[in-house]
């Protein structure tokens, strides 16, 4: 049994409706709902709409909710955005920030990432923090570049002494985004030393909770290739896309991370 509590995190993406959210927040709570597999922290991150549906169906379960993304800035006239203490107001646990989509197709950068990672700690909102290299930067031996770069930007914001969050609400999540919804998965091994690098890293870097951070793998991770990363001695856990729509393959995958 590893010292850190795996944690699975879903990342629904924009998918759903009221109907089918229902169907999979029933299977979750009838599986998993208070401390039926108290090993692993799970965390379920359905689009902004629903997360008032989360709460209701998740509010008394050991099952937390989170956002997919959130603001950068206090609040003000930025059309279309969502700050830290509207999260906070709903009863919001987590928040994923830094995702490839949104540094991809948002043109997110390692700053605007940092600076949402400074808002979450601000309002005491845990923040899983999303990092990878693209396949063009793996293939040209750019990886720990890459993964280095993202990282300190990351504990740059995290280092800052006013803002404290306990450990455990700090995530970082490897996403190696030539692996996301490709169905191609890194391997364990692959996974491992890139996880070790950013543990590594965010101990260079001088965050005095590098041992404790949670690293969790993501990619493709479904239920046949799960345990086999979550294995690994510094995965612990993943954010699973496409199969934590899918109530047993999600329910699957929490088991593996609970029997790791
Ligand atoms: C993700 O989007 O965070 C992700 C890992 O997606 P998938 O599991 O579908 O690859």
């Amino acid at each position: 049994m590893k010292a850190r509590k795996p944690l699975v995190a879903g990342n629904w993406k924009m998918n759903g409706d009221i109907v089918s959210n229902e169907q999979l927040f029933t299977a979750l709570r009838a599986d998993l709902g208070r401390a039926s597999v108290p090993q692993v922290e799970v965390v379920v991150c359905p689009p902004y709409p629903y997360l008032g549906q989360a709460a209701a169906w998740l509010g008394d379960t050991g099952i937390a909710w989170g956002a997919q993304d959130v603001s950068a800035l206090p609040n003000g006239a930025y059309t279309g955005d969502v700050s830290a203490s509207m999260l906070v107001d709903l009863g919001c646990q987590w928040a994923i920030v830094g995702h490839s989509e949104r540094r991809q197709l948002a043109g997110e950068t390692d700053e605007q990432v940092a600076a949402k990672v400074s808002m979450c700690m601000t309002h005491g909102v845990g923040v899983i923090a999303c990092i990878g290299e693209t396949l063009e930067e793996r293939e040209a031996g750019r990886t720990e570049a890459v993964l280095g770069r993202q990282v300190d930007a990351i504990v740059a914001a995290l280092l800052d002494p006013a803002r404290p969050l306990p450990a455990e609400r700090v995530v970082l999540a490897y996403e190696p985004v030539w692996a996301i919804g490709t169905g191609r998965t890194a391997s364990p091994e692959m996974a491992q030393a890139a996880h070790r690098f950013v543990r590594e890293r965010l101990a260079q870097q001088g965050y005095r909770h590098a041992g404790a951070t949670r690293i969790l793998y993501g990619g493709s991770v479904k239920a046949a290739n799960a345990a086999g990363l979550f294995a690994m001695p510094d995965v612990d856990g993943g954010l699973i896309g496409g199969a934590s729509l899918v109530a047993d393959d999600f329910l699957a995958i929490c088991r593996a991370a609970a029997g790791a």
